[in-house]
């Protein structure tokens, strides 16, 4: 059931939403200056490789900062449409459709008011939203898409290697190019397939490294197994 929200609580909803995505998020707002808080939260998500999906309504409102610090997401997708008024912010589970504007934060002195649905309870709405905010991004102008990330493709060796790790948990596992996950880890991926969700470690040596299901090794173990190809 769809609840009914006042200002703090979709302030908090809001933050919930950014903080809790695991695939996606949609910033839908005429206004398209953003508190700090949201902002911390939306570039830690970019990080872990969230989509975000921001389309706003009103060109001058945004301030040159923090339009360039926006821009230089790599997962952010940024479109304009002119006659946008409404205002939502969704993950891939829940959505609060509300009054409020991103530059407030649990402000008390604004009267706001809103509601959240969630794709479980109340899916018919959910989906009928969805519906909107494809119309609604369809119809707009791309300020900046979202940078993809170069998809790695197998190297070409005549012996891969044996040992391998889980990209996400580093857990030793046989070295398999196309499954670069153990079990469980694997089972949560596969939630969201995510192929750009970013990852911890190389498949290959196990070092830290910024991994993803579509780019698992690292630099050097990329190179090793080319150039060992090469001496052969
Ligand atoms: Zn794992
Ligand atoms: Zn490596």
């Amino acid at each position: 059931m769809a609840k009914f929200l006042r200002t703090k609580s979709i302030s908090g909803s809001i933050t919930d939403i950014i903080a809790e995505a695991e695939h996606t998020i949609g910033i839908i707002t005429p206004y398209p200056n953003i508190h700090d808080n949201f902002l911390r939260r939306l570039e830690e998500a970019d990080k872990r490789g969230v989509e975000i999906n921001f389309v706003y309504g009103k060109k001058k409102n945004i301030p040159q900062d923090q339009f360039n610090n926006l821009k230089s997401y790599q997962n952010i997708e940024m479109r304009f449409h002119k006659d946008l008024h409404a205002k939502c912010y969704y993950n891939e589970k829940k959505m609060v459709i509300a009054s409020m504007n991103l530059h407030q934060y649990s402000e008390e002195n604004n009267r706001e008011m809103g509601v959240l649905i969630t794709l479980e309870k109340d899916a018919d709405v959910y989906s009928d939203a969805m519906k909107e905010i494809e119309s609604i991004t369809g119809g707009a102008d791309i300020i900046k898409e979202r940078i993809e990330i170069v998809p790695q493709t197998e190297p070409n060796t005549l012996e891969s290697p044996q040992k391998g790790y889980c990209i996400r948990c580093a857990k030793a596992i046989d070295y398999d190019f196309y499954h670069p996950y153990c079990l469980d880890c694997y089972k949560s991926w596969k939630k969201y397939k995510n192929r750009n969700y970013k990852e911890n470690h190389c498949h290959s040596c196990r070092q830290d490294w910024k991994t993803a299901m579509n780019h698992k090794l690292c630099y050097r173990s990329f190179d090793k197994n080319k150039k060992n190809k090469e001496i052969k």
